[in-house]
């Protein structure tokens, strides 16, 4: 396994490449504290996750972000500071997987990194999905409706195919979080809740419709679908 840290603090890297190294005695760990070497390093090393810090000293953490998802998918947990949520908040609407606020715990940071490293991708011969007037490249995250066309990000796509598939039908935060972290995860429904939101927001850019992703309260979800 193969890990990046983008962090200009060297206490957290030492202390984040320590953790991994006492879990899994074989990874692979680089550093940098720098954002434009940390996307360089995205594309050479290729990294199997990355940690990535939002305030860096020369371009920030979420223009890290931006420019990593024009040309990869590879995981990605923000580290945040306590108290700024919305920063939270931004980071998972530019698809980010997760988010860890600092101080954290070792054992809930290696928790996140496990699941995320083992995520099931998508079958590689299921890479178009159809179902009542909507398709979805599944690679690609390209949503069709009719001839009507936006691009999701990884997760809104993963989410959106968990959610046709169970079309008519309530799919819970706890099924959902399996699909986007697997199976061993806590959990963050606030995360859930963030990628929801924006995913609706573009269906509704396609259909017209905001009501095609419905809220059951404390429960998940229920995918609108007129066959
Ligand atoms: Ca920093």
């Amino acid at each position: 396994m193969k890990v990046l840290i983008i962090e200009d603090d060297e206490n957290i890297v030492e202390s984040l490449a320590l953790s991994l190294r006492m879990r899994w005695p074989d990874v692979v760990v680089s550093s940098t504290g720098m954002g434009e070497e940390g996307l360089q390093l995205v594309e050479t090393f290729s990294p199997d996750i990355v940690i990535l810090d939002l305030g860096l000293p020369d371009i920030n953490g979420f223009e890290v972000l931006r420019q990593v998802r024009l040309f990869s998918d590879v995981p990605i947990i923000i580290l945040s500071v306590l108290g700024d949520e919305d920063d939270i908040v931004r980071g998972l609407e530019m698809d980010a997987d997760d988010y860890i606020v600092k101080p954290f715990k070792k054992m809930e940071f290696l928790a996140r990194v496990k699941s995320l490293v083992r995520r099931k991708n998508v079958p590689v011969d299921l890479t178009v999905y159809e179902r009542g007037s909507y398709k979805v490249f599944l690679s690609l995250h390209h949503l069709y409706y009719n001839e009507n066309k936006v691009t999701l990000t990884k997760s809104e796509c993963l989410i959106f195919y968990k959610l046709i598939q169970n079309a008519n039908s309530v799919v819970t935060y706890s099924s959902i979080a399996r699909e986007l972290w697997g199976d061993d995860y806590p959990g963050s429904i606030e995360a859930i809740r963030v990628y929801v939101q924006r995913l609706r927001k573009k269906i509704e850019t396609v259909t017209g419709n905001n009501a095609v992703i419905e809220t059951k309260s404390n429960v998940g979800y229920i995918f609108n679908l007129q066959e």
